[in-house]
Parts: structure tokens; sequence; C-alpha cells
């Protein structure tokens, strides 16, 4: 029997319950490792009978905590799959502001009759197996974690900083082009890839698990910048929780 699967989005642009689609040719490996039992993007039918849960986005409404622990009761796993899920993205940026002011900001005098509250990622709400980050997930990375999944192993993300696949590559530092980076921290999976277009890394894999916060410094000062003012320009997907690298 293959394992049944349901796709499940929160608040977020659901780009990445999109990329699992747009994994083409190879979501016919996927297809023959899990049968999708339900996804709203991709199917009409509707199950309660999960095995394996992926779910993108961020909790940020009374009712998405509701529906995420339901998910948990019907689900043997559940995986968050992208940033918004994995450390709540750039929906944690609501976060700076009180919830009564968003919702004026974004809905006027209506707002009021809203219900939104602190953004969080999943594994704030309930307790998970594991989590895929990336804005969007990768999905050669994506489709390692099912065959994991399937087999029973818990799949592993790299725990390297993005400067050493950076390097590999053999690109030019972006710093030398006068631009900045959050390579030294940054989490690897993603074949650098802005780096290797020419862009700078917004670290939106996350940071490593233990970032040499002191190399880091050191790469920051030779360009005459703190950690500090790096943050203030890559708030985007880390302001969740940047007590890491701060
Ligand atoms: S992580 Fe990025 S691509 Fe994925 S759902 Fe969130 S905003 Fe969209
Ligand atoms: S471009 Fe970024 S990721 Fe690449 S080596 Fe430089 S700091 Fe590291
Ligand atoms: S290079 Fe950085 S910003 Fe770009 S995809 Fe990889 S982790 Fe994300």
């Amino acid at each position: 029997m293959k394992p049944c699967v349901a796709v499940f989005s929160f608040t977020c642009c659901e780009g990445c319950s999109l990329a699992i689609l747009e994994c083409e040719n190879e979501l016919l490996d996927v297809l023959n490792l899990v049968t999708f039992v339900r996804w709203r993007e991709a199917m009409t039918e509707t199950s309660d009978d999960i095995d394996i849960a992926f779910v993108d986005g961020s909790i940020s409404t009374h009712s998405d905590v509701r529906k995420i622990k339901q998910i948990r009761e019907m689900a043997k796993m559940v995986i968050p799959i992208g940033a918004c899920a994995y450390n709540a993205g750039v929906n944690a940026l609501k976060n700076k502001y009180g919830m009564g002011e968003v919702k004026e900001i974004v809905y006027g005098a209506e707002g009021a009759q809203f219900d939104t509250i602190p953004v969080r990622p999943i594994s704030a709400v309930i307790p998970v197996e594991f989590a895929l980050p990336g804005c969007p997930i990768d999905r050669e990375e994506f489709l390692h974690a099912v065959r994991d999944l399937v087999l029973g192993k818990t799949p592993r993300l790299s725990n390297s900083p993005l400067c050493s696949e950076c390097k590999r590559l053999g690109n030019v530092c972006v710093f030398w082009k006068g631009m900045k980076c959050m390579g030294p921290v940054a989490r690897a999976g993603c074949n650098a890839i802005c780096p290797s277009n020419g862009d700078y890394c917004e670290a939106c894999r996350g940071f490593v698990d233990d970032p040499n916060v002191d190399s880091h410094k050191e790469t920051l000062a030779e360009h005459g910048l703190s950690p500090q003012e790096l943050m203030n320009d890559f708030r985007l997907f880390n302001s969740y929780d940047d007590s890491q690298i701060a």
C-alpha cells in the first residue's frame, strides 16, 4: 500500500504546494511512491485518511490554529514545507505591529471584524516530524524528503553555511561586488542559487543550527558592517526569530 498524502495551505502564497505540482517529470516518480488523497490545488476529492500531511503557510488566525490541530489528529506525519511554514517567513513581519494596528492598516475601519493573531510557524503550534525550508521549497530536496519518508527514514537538511556551497560552485563573492549577503550564516541546500545568478542571499532557508557568529562578524567587519546592520536589511525571511545571529 502506498502512503496517502495530503497537501494543505495556510497563510501564504501557496507557492510551495504549487512547486510540488511543478515537479513535472519527477512528479511521476512521486506518484509511484505515494497516493495523493487531498490537495485543493490539484484535485477535487478529499479524504481524512492521511499518512503524510505536507503543509505550506503560517498560522495567523484562530481558525488556522483549529485547522492545524485537526490535521495533526488526522495525519500520522505532519511536514511543514517552505519558509512560511518552517519559520513563519515573510508573514512574521506582521508581528512587529499590534494586531489592532495591522487590521486597521489593511482593512481600515472594517478591520475589527477580521480574525488575525501574531504569526507562528507550524512547529510553534503542533509537533511536526520534519520541516523543509525555502521560499519556495527546493524541488529536488522535496523529492529526496518524500523518498526518505516513504522508506521510514527521517530526511536531513544541509547544516552547512551557504558560503561553503557557493565557494564550491566557484562563484565570486558578492561582497567583493559591493553587495551584502547572508551566506555565512544561511542554511545551504539550494545550490546557492541566488549568488550563482549574481544576486545576494537573504537566507530564505533560515540559519544553520549553530552559526559561526564570530566568523560572520569578521567577514562583515572586513566590509565595514555589523550583524545587526545586515539583519536590518535582511529581515524579510527571518524576523520571527533571529536570536541565533543577533
Ligand atoms: S515560502 Fe515563499 S513560496 Fe512558499 S508559500 Fe511562503 S511565500 Fe509562498
Ligand atoms: S556570495 Fe554570499 S554565499 Fe557566496 S561566498 Fe559570498 S557571502 Fe558566501
Ligand atoms: S541563495 Fe539564499 S535566498 Fe537564495 S534560495 Fe538559497 S537560501 Fe534562499
